[in-house]
């Protein structure tokens, strides 16, 4: 096995040994990213002339070990865009916070960006303004999104592991199209400062990893409480991998019956129910559960969405950051920078979102959002007061085809129907990699708990993971 084919705890005993250095695992890395992504196109080339510059030093935890970043998360001296026309050229003068930690336990970012949806809105990771990604299994269909380039990186071995954003389901959504794991933190659990904001009510930075090991690491490393982020909570970071036991017995695991009805594709159906039956072979009592307010959780999330994103974006005006369009006066500028600056996707949610809050409207839709979304909070608090975790499908399709959804934002959207509940409610959920359709394109399982309990996702999945080897097969690239 190739370095750039292991894992992250692989890696650092390795390290640990001294038997290889981070100059090794870059330089296989880059080897690996010359011969596939010109195919995968994973990252995205806003850097000018990519310098790999290895620290000599190896330090702290993590020994000098590359973490790949998505490209809304400010690294500083590194091109930030958010994969978008207006940010062109913009370099932050400071780290996020998660940059900051993982620095200082020894992380190296790696020089490339990953690719994104425009501003993390999307599902495909075609809204970017440098490009789709193409999903490592199979080359015409998208790596799912907004985080696709990250997924992409990590199941293509271009990255060891990478992190994401989850605003409604970017992180699981491309983990699950991508075969690889993919969790979403309980809102306020990681700093989103330095995240370049979508919806600061729902975003959350995350993990993308190999295996349950990994994520369970880099979530302790990026977790933790930070005054920087009014919303970040000051509650202690427990050590996520001592709930790597493999026990399961006993654990009650509900099923909601609202995520297995028309539009769930019967492959994935047939996949997850597997996947249920596994874990019930591992001793968790499995009963179906009711999370009634299902089918408003995306009409809720496309309102509070786009009318966060709508505010949001208000101040990329061309003056600040990024691209600035020649014009003969300010106002001209401010218009004209938008109007060429944002894509066609940002241009609808900057709609969408300004009516929604606008006077006359405000009440009948952004405020009734927020009311049902207080609902589906409380389908999950009730369902917790019973059950350990929840399990469900972390998509109702695996992968589709490039251009295929793009034309209709409707169809879209649907994509993240399973996911979005969990950011309306602030919850934590893992997708893990549970088997594959007959076309060889993975499926996600998503296991969701309650608020700050990741320890029972990292269980959870371990016991899942080591008792299946989906996690182990790699696309053929
Ligand atoms: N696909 C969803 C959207 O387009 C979620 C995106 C995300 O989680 N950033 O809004």
């Amino acid at each position: 096995m190739e370095l750039n084919q292991l894992t992250a705890h692989e890696l650092l005993e390795k390290l640990k040994s001294k038997e290889i250095c981070s100059r090794t695992i870059l330089l296989s890395l880059s080897q690996r990213i010359e011969k596939t992504d010109p195919k995968v196109k994973a990252y995205v080339r806003n850097q000018g002339p990519v310098k790999f510059a290895p620290q000599d030093e190896a330090f702290g935890e993590l020994n000098g070990l590359p973490v790949t970043i998505k490209d809304n998360i400010c690294t500083s001296g590194l091109n930030t865009e958010c994969c978008s026309k207006i940010l062109r050229g913009f370099r932050p003068p400071y780290d996020a916070t998660v940059i900051d930690k993982l620095k200082k336990a020894g992380a190296q970012i790696f020089p490339l960006k990953a690719n994104m949806d425009e501003f993390a809105f999307g599902s495909s990771t075609e809204n970017s303004f440098f490009g789709p990604t193409a999903n490592p299994w199979k080359l015409d269909c998208v790596p799912g999104g907004s985080s696709g380039g990250s997924a992409a990186a990590v199941a293509s071995d271009e990255a060891i592991w990478a992190l994401g954003s989850d605003t409604g389901g970017s992180i699981r959504q491309p983990a699950s199209f991508c075969g690889v794991v993919g969790l979403k933190p309980t809102y306020g659990r990681v700093s989103r400062y330095g995240l370049i904001a979508f919806a600061s009510s729902l975003d959350q930075i995350g993990p993308l990893t190999k295996d349950v090991e990994d994520s369970a690491l880099l979530c302790g490393l990026i977790s933790g409480y930070d005054p920087q982020d009014s919303t970040s909570i000051n509650q202690s970071v427990p050590d996520y991998t001592k709930s790597l036991t493999g026990d399961i017995k006993g654990l009650k695991i509900g099923i909601p019956k609202e995520y297995f009805v028309e539009g769930l594709d019967p492959e994935v159906k047939s996949v997850i129910e597997e996947a249920i039956d596994k874990l019930k072979s591992l001793g968790a009592v499995i009963k179906q559960v009711s999370l009634p307010h299902t089918e408003y959780a995306v009409p809720v999330y496309y309102i509070i969405a786009t009318a966060e994103a709508s505010s949001n974006l208000a101040r990329f005006d061309g003056v600040q950051y990024g691209y600035r369009a020649q014009a003969d006066n300010l106002l001209q500028m401010y218009k004209e920078t938008r109007a060429e600056g944002f894509g066609q996707e940002a241009k609808r949610r900057i709609l969408l979102g300004t009516f929604a809050l606008s006077h006359g409207y405000y009440d009948a839709y952004y405020l009734r959002a927020l009311k049902v979304r207080s609902l589906i909070k409380q389908d999950f608090d009730r369902v917790f007061q019973e059950f350990d975790c929840i399990v469900a499908p972390t998509s109702p399709t695996a992968a589709f085809k490039i251009g295929e959804r793009t034309e209709d934002p409707l169809k879209m959207y649907l994509s993240d129907i399973y996911t979005i509940s969990v950011n309306l409610a602030g919850i934590p959920a893992i997708s893990v990699p549970c088997g594959f359709t007959k076309q060889g394109l993975p499926v996600g399982l998503q296991i969701m708990a309650k608020p700050f309990d990741e320890e029972m996702l990292f269980k959870t999945a371990y016991a899942y993971e080591q008792n299946t080897d989906w996690h182990k097969i790699k696309p053929k690239l």
